[in-house]
């Protein structure tokens, strides 16, 4: 018999779980996280919020806000400090032949508005789960299957251990190979599982002191990326400038093996770049160990909830990394569903605060998926309106990411509140 109980699930103890945990205790709500790993845990990698992030953090309780800023490192030069990126070209005219003049060459440069910054995710995740209350995770707990058995007696959750509990309502948190997205969409949903975007990446931590001598100070202690056909490549400071995180990028039409992150050898990194930059070849031949991550992204789900099951974060939209945002809108998800939820309390029309949720967070978040893969493009000379040519560049990015930083979140949040009532009156609640 599942255990009964009114505290809301939520499933999986990622940035987005646990924004939304922290969110839903802040405005008083009962919940319980589930995780399916023996402890919280992230990648040895960096991430980088935009200013919509740590707005949205900001809101959902300070105190995330306060983490991020305890840990976050910015460009270390006072002058690039709101710097996003500089782009530059990574490669010659006609890759590894040709004139190279132009290598290294600045594109155009773009600055943020206030918030910017960037961490390393596991000590980003730290900083969360000490905010955390005892009592409130679950380890161990791999979501297998749900029921849903309506308003009165709430969602049965089954777990992979045999065990199984019983929820007032479940929040799918559990990423980009979600159940919950199988679950509510039906498994042979043509939206349920993520495909493969044509682009994957090589991962890596140069420690800054040899970074510098690699690449000068300029360019290892400040935001950089350089771009190629069919490949870019991005640096940035972490752990206050003591270390250089590095993404380097590249395309196949395919991804055949059933792991979407395999060990390489570091010759095959070293062909994928072969005939780039001084720059470039310099980072590359300083990763240890390389590995290389598959990119994959979500066709877009028609609806993020049915009845008492929601997914949030990449579980609802898994992205390519390209624009930099994913984890940033899993955060806004969070501020809106916890403060929706928050005002509808545990007793309240749940069904009514998801249906507002959907509502207002579905479109913004779907279109970070289509213009995260069109950035890649950009930057990968793939468009053919905008080519390699330095001015088309420039001027497309100067206004691509202000949609993505510049939105207005308190707006979105009393937009969504009205939503709720007119959904609560529409159906009698
Ligand atoms: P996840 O981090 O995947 O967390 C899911 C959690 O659920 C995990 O803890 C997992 O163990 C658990 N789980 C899974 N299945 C189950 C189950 N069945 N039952 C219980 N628990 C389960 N975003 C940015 O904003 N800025 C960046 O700079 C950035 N850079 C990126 C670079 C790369 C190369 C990549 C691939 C992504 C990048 N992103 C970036 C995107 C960002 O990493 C994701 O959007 C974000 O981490 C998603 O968080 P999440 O909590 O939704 O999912």
């Amino acid at each position: 018999m599942a255990e009964k109980t009114h505290t809301i699930a939520v499933v999986g103890g990622g940035i987005a779980g646990l924004t939304l945990t922290l969110g839903l205790l802040h405005q008083k709500v009962p919940v319980t996280l589930y995780e399916s790993a023996s402890s919280f845990g992230e990648i040895g990698a960096g991430v980088a919020f935009g200013p919509n992030a740590s707005r949205a953090m900001e809101l959902i309780d300070p105190k995330i806000r306060q983490g991020f800023e305890n840990r976050k490192t910015q460009n270390l030069w006072e002058s690039k400090k709101s710097r996003w990126f500089d782009f530059r070209y990574g490669v010659g005219k006609k890759i590894g032949e040709g004139p190279e003049e132009r290598v290294g060459e600045l594109i155009v440069s773009l600055d943020t508005p206030p918030g910017r910054g960037t961490v390393h995710r596991a000590h980003f995740l730290d900083e969360m789960v000490a905010l955390l209350p005892d009592g409130i995770s679950r380890f161990g707990k791999r979501l297998v299957d749900l029921t849903d058995e309506g308003p009165e007696k709430g969602v049965v959750l089954r777990f992979a251990d045999g065990t199984e509990a019983r929820h007032i309502a479940v929040i799918g948190t559990d990423g980009i190979k979600s159940r919950t997205r199988e679950l509510l969409l039906g498994e042979g949903h043509p939206a349920a599982k993520a495909f493969f975007s044509g682009k994957y990446a090589y991962r890596a931590l140069i420690p800054m002191q040899k970074a510098s001598e690699l690449l000068g100070e300029e360019l290892a202690n400040n935001s950089q990326m350089y771009f190629g056909n069919h490949g870019h490549v991005l640096t940035f400071p972490i752990e206050r400038g003591k270390t250089m995180n590095v993404v380097a990028f590249r395309s196949r039409e395919k991804w055949e093996n059933p792991e979407w992150v395999i060990t390489v050898d570091k010759q095959t990194m070293q062909n994928d770049f072969k005939g780039w930059s001084q720059h470039v070849q310099n980072i590359i031949a300083n990763v240890e160990k390389p590995n290389i991550w598959a990119l994959f992204m979500h066709p877009p789900a028609p609806y993020y909830y049915k009845g008492r099951v929601c997914i949030l974060g990449d579980a609802a939209h898994a992205s390519t990394p390209h624009c930099g945002a994913g984890a940033g809108m899993a955060i806004e998800d969070s501020y809106v569903l916890s403060g929706l939820i928050g005002q509808e309390t545990i007793d309240g029309d749940l069904e009514a605060a998801f249906k507002a949720y959907d509502a207002v967070r579905r479109e913004r978040s779907q279109k970070l998926v289509v213009e995260s893969k069109r950035q890649a493009e950009i930057y990968e000379f793939e468009v053919p309106e905008i080519g390699e040519d330095k001015e088309s560049v420039a001027a497309i990015m100067r206004t691509r990411m202000s949609w993505i930083w510049d939105e207005d979140l308190p707006a979105e949040a009393r937009l969504a509140s009205e939503l709720l009532q007119k959904f609560k009156a529409e159906s009698g609640t």
